[in-house]
Formats: structure tokens, sequence, C-alpha cells
């Protein structure tokens, strides 16, 4: 039985018939490059995550760095960060000659941890930009307690989480500015590279809607230095057909999810501290998980790996470096041993298919493998 990661074809044969339509639609207007798809759009994800403002852009990594341009970050400035995320969380920092200033993560969440944050924070802070990471939103609460209370914004990389819930509120809607991707593997993906920026802020959303097009509102006349940012309408035509399938996706994630945590207890590798299973919010408590990924912590991780793709089952590492330790940052000084919570993650983390798609028997088979990998290695 083969079980990949992510099986985007199995999405589309359940939408092509709507999707069709809508690619033709943007081909026959042959008006590409935002437009009356790309304004659609805007305002249903803007009405989806709860905020005044939404702004289309290329990419999540472009939103980020958007973002942080309207906020004014300049060179030496410092904005507080996670170690364990995706590249683009620190790399957009780093481009407009800021410092990425990195706060360990709390262990049972992969999010940064708030108690650490007051050590991160120095009189140069302009930012704090946490990551929702594979689906579940960062402690925001003390987070934006800690900001507001030395007037620092914060910028949620809410990349791998939409939908998602903190305490009744949507994921991008809790900072000041919030920013999602529609790379293809996220919950919400679209036929190529996407990204918006969320604010419920009037003036940061002028002055993104200017960053985005090289800082014009009239053509050829620049207010600001800005970049090509912009996202193009065939993305927006698949987006809103795929916005509309989006809760039922994440609740068969979340189904999935739910099983596996099930189906992995039973088989007693729990117990036996052979894997750890990812923390999932009790029954009342109003945290609205995604699933973007389902991460374990597994023993002998690489083995495992390695064990289950020889069984036709994929799993990835989401990430085996964390960004403190990535050779590019060797100069802000940063070494092993500075952050241990995320170094030990990066070490033992393993996610698994829980794609919406997915089949109960693979589900089944990919938790007989792990439990045969661990029952081989008992002795
Ligand atoms: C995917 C992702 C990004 C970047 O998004 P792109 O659309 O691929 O540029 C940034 N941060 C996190 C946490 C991500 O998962």
């Amino acid at each position: 039985m083969n079980v990949p990661l992510l099986d985007l074809k199995a999405q589309y044969a359940a939408i092509r018939e709507e999707i069709r339509p809508a690619l033709d639609r943007v081909v026959e207007s042959q008006f590409f490059i935002l437009g009356p798809e790309v304004e659609a759009l805007e305002s249903e994800i803007a009405a989806y995550a709860g905020v005044r403002h939404a702004i289309g852009v290329s990419s999540g990594t472009d939103g980020l760095l958007v973002a942080l341009m309207a906020l004014g970050i300049k060179p030496g400035d410092e904005v507080v960060t996670t170690p364990f995320s995706f590249f683009a969380t620190a790399g957009v920092i780093a481009r407009l000659g800021a410092v990425p200033v990195f706060a360990d993560i709390d262990p049972a969440t992969f999010n940064i941890d708030p108690a650490l944050l007051g050590r991160a924070i120095t009189p140069r802070t302009r930012a704090i930009l946490p990551v929702h990471l594979f689906g579940q939103c960062a402690d925001m609460d003390p987070i934006l307690a800690a900001a507001r209370a030395r007037g620092i914004p914060v910028v949620e990389d809410a990349c791998q989480s939409i939908g998602a819930e903190y305490k009744g509120r949507k994921a991008g809607s809790l900072g000041d500015l919030g920013v999602f991707s529609f790379f293809p593997s996220k919950n919400l993906g679209g036929f190529g590279d996407g990204g918006m920026v969320v604010t419920n802020d009037p003036a940061l959303s002028e002055r993104i809607r200017l960053l985005r097009q090289h800082g014009s509102a009239k053509t050829y006349h620049h207010k600001l230095v800005g970049g090509n940012f912009r996202l193009d309408a065939l993305q927006a035509a698949v987006l809103r057909v795929k916005l509309k399938h989006l809760d039922g996706w994440s609740a068969a994630r979340r189904a999935n999810a739910a099983r596996y945590s099930e189906l992995l207890a039973g088989t007693g590798l729990l117990d036996r501290s052979a894997v750890q299973v990812p923390v999932r919010e009790k029954s009342g408590d109003p945290n609205h998980h995604i699933f973007n990924q389902y991460t374990l912590r597994a023993r002998k991780r690489d083995g495992l790996q390695a064990f289950l793709k020889a069984a036709g089952i994929g799993t990835a590492v989401y990430y085996p470096v964390p960004l403190h330790l990535q050779e590019c940052f060797a100069g802000l000084g940063n070494k092993a041993g500075d952050f241990p919570e995320a170094e030990k993650a990066a070490a033992e983390v393993l996610s698994l298919p829980v794609y919406p798609e997915l089949a109960r028997e693979q589900m089944d088979h990919v938790v007989r493998k792990i439990d045969e990998f661990y029952g081989e290695r008992k002795a």
C-alpha cells in the first residue's frame, strides 16, 4: 500500500468541475494580475479571518517581507521570533538588514515560549514575529501583552494556519498584521505561489497596497520603494473555489489527527516513550488546531523515517536544522546549545500524512508499520 505525504491529485479530482470554469473565466478575461478576482478573494479572506483588510501578495514569504517593510523595519533593528520554523520567517528579517533574535520554543506545542520572550526583547526590538506552527496558534495572549507593554507591533506568521483559532479568534486577526501562504501544500493551496496579508489597521493596509506595486498608487508615480509582490488572477480564482472547502478539509485533517493519536495510544508506543503524539486541545479548550502537519516526536527518528519510506509511506522532517544554526546565520553568533528545545525538536520530529482524503486503511497501515519498527527493536 502506498501512502504519500500529501495527495493533491485526490483533492483536485473532487473539485475539478468547479475549478475548470473558474480558470476559463480568467483566461477568457485575459486579465491576469490583481483585478476583480484578486479583489473578490481579498474580501472573502478578510471575512473568513475576521479582519477588515486583506491584501493579496505573491507568496507567504513576500507577505512577511512586505509586512515588515510596512512597519518600517530597517538595518540594525531587531525582530524577535522562533528558532523552529520554515526559513522564510527569519530570512525576511535578515533581508531587511535587521537581526533575527530568537526565543526558544515550548516543547509541548513547538511554538515560541512566551515565558522566554522577556529575555529576547531589547531596546532595539522593533517587532515580534510568532509563528503558528503546523496549524496551531502560538500562545498569543502573553505575547501580545509583552508587546503592548513596550509598544512593539506583532506580525503573525500564519502561513501554516489559515482557519486555526486561539480562544475563539482566528489566526491572523490576533496581532497587528497576519500573513497566510497559499503554497500548494498548505491547507488552502493555489496552483502556484501566493499569499495574503491581513490587518485591522487601515494605515498599514494602505502602505502594503502601495508597497505591493513598487510603492505606486498612480502609475509611474512612486511614493515608496516597494516591489512586485502582486497576486495573480488565476491563483485567486482557484483559491476562491478552494476557500469554500477549507473548513471541511481542515475538519477532516483534525479527525485524521485524532484517529492517529488514538491508534498510536492503542499500540502502547506512547507508554514506552517510543513516540509522542502532538498536543491536541482538550474538549472545551477553544484553541482550534487545523493540522497542516501531524507531527510526532520519535525515538530513532531517522531509522523510523527510512523504514516507513521502504514501506511506501511518505513522511517529512519539518525542520531538521533550527534557524539559529543555519549556515547563512553563522554571523549572528548563535551556537549549538543556545536554544535546546528547538534543537531537540529538530532531532525528533516526524510529520505523517494527514491530508483530508487519507483513507482509514492507509492510516491503519501507517500505524501498523510504526508499531512494527519499534517492535523489531524491542530486544
Ligand atoms: C510556507 C511558509 C512560509 C512561506 O510561504 P511561501 O508561500 O512558501 O513563501 C513562511 N512561514 C511558514 C511558517 C511557512 O510554513
